[in-house]
């Protein structure tokens, strides 16, 4: 098995780190050609989705990585990553990627709690969560499956061959998130 890592912006470092740590192919994605090659999934990190998606349009990246994605390319998208991923923002006008049937609210928590680290529940299992300006999911199509739901805001779920999650999985000591989204690969 074979992941690529967006690594155009933000936190691919740590993403790649989980990947090693469970012995898994990867590699970077910083351009075109890195992403016309073979993967058996896709990870497009935390950062800022707006300088991301600027990133993708200048680098002629964007449509491809649509398609890829469309076609049915595993992908895992943490906040920002989770915004691309989205079919519509509910506080701005344009969506990104348009791929993910849910609706996300970017920077949904106030100013005091921008940032913030938790523990609650992730597919019946207890982990840690590290919250950075993030994003939660207000509302979801029929075949979403809500994954987390943290004080009543739905912050990690599943659609067929897409996952998503507001926090941050690849800053926490906890490998629970990369090994689930490996097991979505292997079906
Ligand atoms: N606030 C960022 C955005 O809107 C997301 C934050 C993150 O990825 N940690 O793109």
């Amino acid at each position: 098995m074979n992941i690529g890592v967006m690594a155009l912006q933000g936190a691919f470092i740590e993403h790649k780190e989980k990947l090693d740590a469970l012995g898994i192919d990867n590699f970077y994605i910083r351009n075109l050609e890195d992403l016309k090659k073979h993967k058996d999934g896709l990870i497009l990190p935390g950062g800022e989705s707006t300088a991301m998606y600027k990133l993708l349009t200048e680098l002629h990246m964007f449509d491809e990585l649509k398609q890829q994605i469309e076609s049915g390319l595993p992908t895992f998208g943490t906040c920002a990553g989770l915004i691309l991923l989205a079919k519509t923002l509910t506080n701005q006008e344009h969506a990104f990627l348009k791929v993910m049937d849910v609706a996300v609210t970017r920077n949904a928590y106030g100013r005091q709690l921008s940032s913030f680290i938790t523990h609650d529940l992730f597919n019946n299992k207890k982990i840690p969560m590290v919250f950075i300006r993030a994003p939660y999911i207000e509302s979801a199509g029929d075949d979403v499956e809500i994954l987390s739901v943290v004080n009543d805001k739905i912050v990690a779920a599943r659609q067929n061959h897409l996952l998503g999650t507001a926090f941050h999985p690849e800053l926490a000591d906890n490998l629970t998130i990369h090994k689930y989204f490996i097991g979505m690969i292997k079906k």
